[in-house]
């Protein structure tokens, strides 16, 4: 049995204090909601406060990246020690976002996942085809490399420390959610090649979240499909009313 999990990316938005302030909002919202774990994903700056407003809620907190090393001349970037520290006990990994324009590939991620396990921080690794290629019919193919190369080296061991989000490149920020069927069939095909690649016992375990335009109107359909454990928020995790609404909604049957 997969806990569902919900978890908000924040992105780029709120500052420390509005990031504690909406904390504390969603830790009061969803304290009495069991059976569903909840994560957020606050800028670096706002980490710190974050984890200390979420200190006796059941809200995790989430890093947006992170580097590999753990120290160093690397300007500009954290590592997962310094997450950590910060608070975090969850950090997203490989994100379109970073993907498109910070030049994160699949090597990366790879790279990345190793130094989140070094770190006690679970990774929520990101994969997803873009429009073109679902329209070139390469859905699968693409995942099946995102996956390969993003987890190469992993057991099934470190599958079942990690979570996996299917996020369509397509549906990200615009609106156009992938339907129920279209979630279902992705979520299916991932789960059998971790199955595959990983074992049944660590594929049936690996948490998989839908990601691209949840809301509350949608959330429902998209986690009623066998092999969708939860969902990866951006837009609509910001106001903490609807995204605790969509915890509820995750709620188990
Ligand atoms: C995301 O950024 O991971 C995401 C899914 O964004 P949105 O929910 O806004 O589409």
């Amino acid at each position: 049995m997969r806990t569902p999990l919900i978890a908000g990316n924040w992105k780029m938005f709120k500052t420390v204090a509005e990031a504690a302030a909406a904390v504390r909002q969603l830790g009061e919202l969803v304290s009495g909601v069991t059976g569903v774990d909840v994560v957020v994903a606050p800028t670096f700056t706002a980490i710190h406060a974050a984890a200390q407003a979420a200190s006796g809620t059941r809200i995790g907190i989430a890093g947006q990246n992170l580097y590999w090393e753990k120290e160093g001349a690397f300007t500009g970037e954290i590592s997962g020690g310094m997450l950590k520290e910060a608070g975090a006990a969850w950090v997203i990994i490989g994100h379109s976002e970073r993907r498109a324009l910070f030049g994160e590939t699949d090597l990366t991620v790879n790279r990345k996942i190793g130094a989140a396990f070094a770190s006690a921080l679970t990774p929520i690794v990101c994969i997803g085809e873009t429009l073109d290629q679902r329209e070139r019919h390469e859905t699968f193919d693409v995942l099946d490399t995102q996956i390969r190369q993003g987890l190469e080296g992993l057991t099934g061991n470190d599958l079942v420390r990690l979570v996996i989000a299917y996020e369509p490149v397509w549906a990200i920020g615009t609106g156009r959610t992938a339907s129920p069927a279209q979630a279902g069939e992705a979520h299916a095909h991932i789960r059998t090649r971790l199955r595959q690649w990983f074992g049944a016992d660590a594929g049936d375990q690996c948490r998989i979240l839908y990601g691209g335009s949840v809301k509350p109107e949608n959330i429902a359909e998209l986690i009623a499909q066998p092999d969708v454990d939860g969902g990866l928020v951006g837009g609509a995790s910001l106001d903490p009313k609807g995204f605790a609404e969509i915890v509820r909604k995750a709620r188990p049957a």
